[in-house]
Formats: C-alpha cells, sequence, structure tokens
C-alpha cells in the first residue's frame, strides 16, 4: 500500500501535468460542466475574445457557437466524443473557422463536456482561394498550360483545348514545341528561355499551329513556380488567341500603308522603306537608288477619257513598274501619277540606267483600258544615296528635281540628279517668293520711256516697263522675272498692278493737260484664265475719264500663234471699246503676215534685234524695209524700237518709219525723271488749266 504524502504527490504532479497541457497555447480548451464554462485556457479566451472570467459566466454558449445545441445532440447519441468544423462567434461579432472536439467524460458524480477547439481560419482561407483558383482554371477563356521545369506539358485546362484544339491526353508528357508553327526563330525562343531562366517570367506574342493544322496568333505569359531550394518546380503559361486582333490589325495597316487603286506601298509606307533603305546601305557600305517618275500628260487621259480609265491606266503602269524591278525592291505610289522606286543594293549606275530605260520602254507601250486605248510616256529623275544626299527629304527633293528636269528635256527620259539643279531650284524658290511679296510690299515701279515722231521730234506717246526694286539685289529688269513669273502664274497679280498703275499715271497726265498716249506691255499668260477680265479693264479706263483710245495694248506673237477663241474674244472687246493693240517685238517669232490680218492689229514695233546693227545695204535694213512697206500696205502703224545712234534714225526715216523708240531719246525712266526731260523739252500740256474738256487737236492724237 502506498503511503498517504506519496499519493498526495503524485495527484499534485498529474494535476500539474494535466494542467500544462489544457494551458498549451495552440488549442483553446474548456470544461462545460452544466452548459456553462467551469474552465476555460487561455488560447480559449485568445480565440473568443473573451476574458476567461467572461467566458466562464456565459449563460448560453450558444452565443459562442451557433451550432452548440447541434454538437451536443451528436454527443447525446451515446457517442462519448464528437469532432466537427464548425465557427465561433468572437465578442467582436466576428465568425472565425474552427475545429471542435468534444468529450464526454465524467468526474466524481459530474457530468462534463470537455471541449477543444483549433483554429483552422487559415487553412479554410487557403482551401476557399485553391477552390477559387480551380475555378478559375477550368472556366476562363485564357488557355492554361502547366508544364515541369523541362518545358514537358503536366497539365492544360479546357480553354487550351478549346483554342489549340489539342486535350490533354493529346499532350501531356509531351513538350510544348509540338503546337510550335515554326514562324518563330530558334533566336526567339533562345530570347524566351534566357529570359525565363534569369527573371521567371517572359511576355510576348507568338505564332503557333492548332491540331487542324491552322496557325493563330497568342498573346503568352510565362510565370515559374519555384521549390524551396530555389530549383524550378513548374511553368505556368497563360495565353489568349489574339489572331482576330492581328488580322484586323494586318488589315489597319495595311490600309493606312498601302495606295487603294493599285495596293502599293503609300507615300507613308515609302517614307518607312527609304529610312530601312538608308540604314541598310550604311551598315553594309552598299549605294541604292531613288527614282522619282511622273507619268508626262497623264491629265489628258482623265481629262478625254474620264476617271475610271485613268485609273486602269494607273493600276496596269504600276504593275509594268513592278515588273521592271526585282521583288526586294520598292514601287511606291506617293501621288496622283507621280511613283517612287527604291532600287537597293546597286553595283554601278549603269544598272540603274538600264532599269530606268526599261521603265521607259514599258510604260510607253500602249494600255488597252476596256474600250479604249491610251499611251503616256514618263519623266524619271534620279538620285543616289549615299553619293547626292544624306537625307530622305533631301534625297526625295533631288529625285523630283531631277524629274523635272527630265520634264523640261521634253519629257519621256530620266535625268540623274545633278548638284547644279538643287542650287537653280533653291534660287528660283527664293526668287519665287521674294516675287510673291514684292507687290504688298510696293517694290514694283513704273519706268516710261518716250516714243518719239521721228519725223517731227514730238513725243506724244510713252511705253510703260516695269522695275523691280528688290530689297537685296537692287533693281531688277523684268527679262529676269517676266518669264518666271508667266510660268508661275504670278504674273497674272502683276499684270493687273501695271494695269493700275499705268491708267492711274494716264489719268494724272490727262488731268494736267498732256495729250499723251500709254503703251501697256501685256503677257500672253495674262490672257488664261481669270488674268485679263476685258469688262473690268474698260471699266477702271471708263473711270479715269481718259479717252479709251489713248491707251495701248502691247502683245507679243506668241499670244496669236494660240488660236484660242477667248484670246480673240478680249482682244476684239477691248478694241471695239477704243484702245489699240500693238504686236510687239515684230519679227522675232512667227510673223506671219496671217496673223496681222486675222488679228485686230494696230500698230506693229520692229523688234530692236534688227535696229540695233541698222547700217546702208545691211540685210538687217533690208528686213526692216520689207516690214515696212508691208504694215503701210496693210494699213498698220509701225514703231522702231532701240534706236541709239543718229543713224539708225536717218535710215529708219528714210525707209519710211514715223515713230521711234530707244535709248536715243530717252531711256524708260521713273515718273519724276520724266517731268524733268519733258520740261527740258519744252513739251507743255496741249489743254491750258481753263480749258480741260476740250478734245485734242492738232499734231497731238485723237481717236479718229
Ligand atoms: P519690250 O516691250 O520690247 O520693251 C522694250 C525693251 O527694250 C525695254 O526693256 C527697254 O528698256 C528696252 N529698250 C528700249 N530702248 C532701247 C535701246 O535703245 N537699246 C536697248 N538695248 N534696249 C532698249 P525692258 O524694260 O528691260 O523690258 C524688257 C521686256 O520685258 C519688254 O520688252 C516687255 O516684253 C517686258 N516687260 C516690261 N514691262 C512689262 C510689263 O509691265 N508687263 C509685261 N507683261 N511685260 C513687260
Ligand atoms: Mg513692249
Ligand atoms: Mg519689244
Amino acid at each position: 500500500m502506498k503511503s498517504q504524502p506519496k499519493q498526495q504527490a503524485r495527484i499534485a504532479k498529474q494535476s500539474q501535468f494535466l494542467l500544462n497541457l489544457a494551458n498549451n497555447g495552440l488549442v483553446g480548451v474548456g470544461v462545460i460542466d452544466g452548459g456553462r464554462f467551469s474552465f476555460v485556457n487561455r488560447r480559449l479566451a485568445m480565440l473568443t475574445g473573451y476574458d476567461r472570467r467572461e467566458l466562464r459566466g456565459l449563460q448560453d454558449l450558444g452565443a459562442l457557437f451557433p451550432q452548440y445545441a447541434l454538437l451536443v445532440e451528436q454527443l447525446a447519441c451515446g457517442q462519448t466524443e464528437y469532432l466537427a468544423e464548425t465557427q465561433l462567434i468572437q465578442y467582436s461579432g466576428q465568425r472565425l473557422d474552427v475545429e471542435v472536439c468534444l468529450i464526454h467524460t465524467f468526474l466524481g458524480d459530474r457530468d462534463l463536456i470537455v471541449l477543444f477547439v483549433l483554429d483552422i481560419s487559415l487553412r479554410k482561407r487557403s482551401e476557399s482561394s485553391a477552390q477559387l483558383a480551380a475555378l478559375v482554371y477550368e472556366n476562363t477563356s485564357e488557355g492554361m498550360v502547366i508544364t515541369d521545369a523541362n518545358g514537358v506539358v503536366i497539365d492544360v485546362n479546357p480553354a487550351f483545348t478549346e483554342i489549340t484544339g489539342y486535350t490533354l491526353s493529346d499532350i501531356v508528357g509531351r513538350s510544348m514545341n509540338l503546337i510550335s508553327s515554326g514562324r518563330q526563330s530558334p533566336h526567339f525562343y533562345k530570347k524566351m528561355w534566357k529570359q525565363l531562366q534569369e527573371t521567371g517570367r517572359w511576355q510576348g506574342e507568338l505564332w503557333n499551329r492548332r491540331k487542324n493544322g491552322e496557325e493563330y496568333a497568342e498573346r503568352l505569359t510565362i510565370s515559374t513556380c519555384y521549390n524551396e531550394d530555389g530549383s524550378v518546380s513548374r511553368r505556368i503559361g497563360l495565353f489568349f488567341d489574339i489572331t482576330d486582333h492581328k488580322q484586323r490589325e494586318e488589315e489597319f495597316w495595311r490600309q493606312a500603308n498601302h495606295d487603294h487603286l493599285t495596293g502599293l506601298p503609300n507615300r507613308q509606307m515609302f517614307q518607312h522603306r527609304l529610312q530601312e533603305a538608308m540604314k541598310l546601305a550604311r551598315k553594309y557600305e552598299k549605294e541604292f537608288a531613288l527614282i522619282f517618275l511622273d507619268l508626262d500628260l497623264f491629265k489628258d487621259v482623265n481629262d478625254t477619257l474620264g476617271h475610271d480609265v485613268g485609273n486602269l491606266l494607273l493600276k496596269e503602269a504600276s504593275q509594268r513598274l513592278l515588273s521592271c524591278v526585282r521583288d526586294t525592291d520598292t514601287v511606291a505610289r506617293i501621288g496622283g501619277d507621280e511613283f517612287t522606286v527604291i532600287v537597293t543594293d546597286v553595283p554601278n549606275q549603269t544598272v540603274v540606267q538600264r532599269i530606268c530605260e526599261d521603265i521607259l520602254k514599258k510604260i510607253a507601250q500602249p494600255y488597252l483600258l476596256g474600250e479604249n486605248t491610251a499611251t503616256v510616256s514618263a519623266s524619271i529623275g534620279v538620285t543616289m544615296y549615299p553619293e547626292d544626299a544624306k537625307d530622305a527629304g533631301e534625297l526625295l527633293k533631288n529625285a523630283d528635281m531631277a524629274m523635272y528636269a527630265a520634264k523640261d528635256c521634253g519629257r519621256n527620259q530620266y535625268c540623274f540628279f545633278l548638284p547644279a539643279m538643287s542650287e537653280a531650284i533653291r534660287a528660283r524658290m527664293l526668287f519665287s517668293q521674294s516675287l510673291q511679296t514684292a507687290i504688298a510690299e510696293n517694290q514694283f515701279v513704273l519706268y516710261y520711256q518716250p516714243i518719239v515722231n521721228m519725223k517731227t521730234g514730238a513725243v506724244d506717246r510713252f511705253e510703260a516697263l516695269i522695275r523691280w526694286h528688290h530689297p537685296e539685289l537692287g533693281l531688277v529688269l523684268p527679262s529676269e522675272y517676266i518669264p518666271f513669273a508667266e510660268d508661275s502664274g504670278l504674273i497674272v497679280d502683276i499684270g493687273q498692278w501695271v494695269f493700275e498703275a499705268a491708267v492711274a499715271q494716264a489719268k494724272k497726265w490727262y488731268e494736267q493737260g498732256y495729250r499723251f498716249r500709254l503703251s501697256i506691255n501685256v503677257s500672253p499668260a495674262q490672257f488664261y484664265g481669270d488674268g485679263v477680265d476685258a469688262e473690268q479693264w474698260i471699266a477702271i479706263l471708263e473711270a479715269s475719264r481718259v479717252p479709251l483710245c489713248f491707251f495701248v495694248i502691247e502683245i507679243t506673237e506668241r499670244l496669236l500663234l494660240d488660236a484660242n477663241p477667248m484670246i480673240t474674244e478680249t482682244l476684239a472687246r477691248l478694241r471695239e471699246a477704243g484702245l489699240r493693240i500693238a504686236l510687239d517685238d515684230f519679227g522675232t517669232g512667227f510673223s506671219s503676215l496671217t496673223y496681222l490680218k486675222r488679228y485686230p492689229i494696230d500698230f506693229i514695233k520692229i523688234d530692236q534685234s534688227f535696229v540695233r546693227h541698222l547700217a546702208p545695204y545691211s540685210e538687217d535694213l533690208a528686213l526692216c524695209e520689207a516690214m515696212i512697206v508691208m504694215a503701210q500696205k496693210l494699213g498698220l502703224g509701225v514703231i522702231a524700237e532701240g534706236i541709239e545712234g543718229p543713224q539708225q534714225e536717218a535710215l529708219l526715216l528714210a525707209a519710211g518709219c514715223t515713230y521711234g523708240q530707244g535709248y536715243l531719246y530717252s531711256r524708260p525712266v521713273p515718273v519724276q525723271e520724266l517731268e524733268r526731260w519733258l520740261a527740258e523739252r519744252n513739251i507743255r500740256p496741249v489743254i491750258s488749266s481753263t480749258n480741260k474738256d476740250q478734245s485734242t487737236t492738232g499734231q497731238f492724237p485723237n481717236c479718229t
């Protein structure tokens, strides 16, 4: 028999042991006696948020465990122990997932329940996120594939099968290479693997092949799961099908970069290719040629056969162009009838010359366009990179200039760019810019040169000659800019300014009592379009109150060559209103007698080239005599230009010419100087200030 103290010590040890067990930090422990806690450990207090005393004071454990009654019921069914997952409601009102174990026991005569409570909220949470992940994996429209570290497939989701056509059994245990399209280079995959190894992630677009052989584009993200030791456990590929998107994108790109009519690259694409060509040429130290082509007189095809036929021709021409170069060269349409060709990697200019000749030949072949046949030719400009220019804009400008040079040389030919072209064009541009502002800046002024009656010495008429006071170049003579103004159309505004300024001067003279006739030069280019509006001019003249017969319009033969009814009508209308018409520079052009008869002409002006070397018995004298006789027979007045010396005057007088103009009498001078000139010669107003309305009489011209 054991002694009393020994037994007590053992009991004390045991209860200490049980207390330690009960006070563990992992599991909440409570002893329920008669529906209330008789004991709770610290962990249970912590889990519930109550303090231990409050817990012991709880009357209804159902407030703590909503399923308490149910749990106890299970015990009542004869079981001594019951394990369940449930929830407890914390002091704060929050619910906590727990696992409980209830043990039915007796202590002496007391019927007790020992309750163990384990917090399983963490496990529950990860369980639910795993469930969620599985749900996503199964139902997402993104394809997913899980491989091992070597890229061998472990699992795929249904979307993978939907996109690729491969089921799990088709692909499990195999490499992802199975679906590769071969579109990406080995280098592409090498880079992908390198990045995966370094960062564990890769993202990009690639083309793969479906089970049915069809290629598709996907946007793929690969991520990596690692083992604890840092080695790769899994690779996860996540992708979606972007084939439609890609196709739309490609179509959009194609439309933005290609010409709708011909399907050739457009200007934008051409610019891009030009940059590319420059990059490659620099890298490999090669040359390339840029060809600029413009169809000659294509507008005529459009105007006569209509735009639809014109379009057919453009399409055909672009095909012909393509047939002249290699696939690697670029043929682009950059404007209506303007094409460019980039011929890369040219060993020498002879190759380019041959291509240009081929193009010219092919373009010039007749075009069968539905029921019509048309022919066009091409003007071609060529520039070489890097020889002629280093940047794209400059290259295109060069080729364009060379093309214009080809046009100037008579079309249907090619011209290589020369640096002189660019200087000429630059000068032309500067000139054009300053000419455009010359009127607004008041830089034009009219000079007047007298026309003298050589028989009497009387001066009754002047020619207005334009002068340009250029701010930098000083006085510029009309021969330097009139042709240019004619080409550019600026002549219309300049001509209108001349006309109005001359009329204003004539009005002044008339009001001062002079009765001078005034010759105004009108360029042929002014007669086209809206240059000379006869009615408007007549109205201006009438408003000046100077009789219209005091005005002479000087035209050149060039104008009469063009049998345009608009010109004839304008001239006839001016003449009918009373103006006089003089044919300037007579003898230099075609000098056809028919013109003199057909058009309403009053005077001819013998060109100074005949007068310059006038000498007795000279050929020029014979020509002058012939012109004078002819004019007299036709009833036309004659004025000789460019008389510089008395001998010329004497010879012309002897030949029967009455009027002369030249440095012998005066150079063209501004109006202030002219006043001095008139005073020196004692030329005064013929009408006194008191008698201004009187019509002209005597040696002075009148309108009869
Ligand atoms: P044009 O109408 O035949 O004018 C006569 C030209 O001969 C003028 O040259 C004049 O200065 C020059 N001249 C006159 N006498 C002599 C002479 O004795 N010796 C020499 N060597 N030359 C003489 P300019 O003023 O330089 O004008 C040249 C041409 O420019 C004019 O030839 C005319 O065709 C055109 N032009 C002048 N002013 C105008 C204008 O207002 N409008 C238009 N459309 N053309 C104009
Ligand atoms: Mg003239
Ligand atoms: Mg002349």
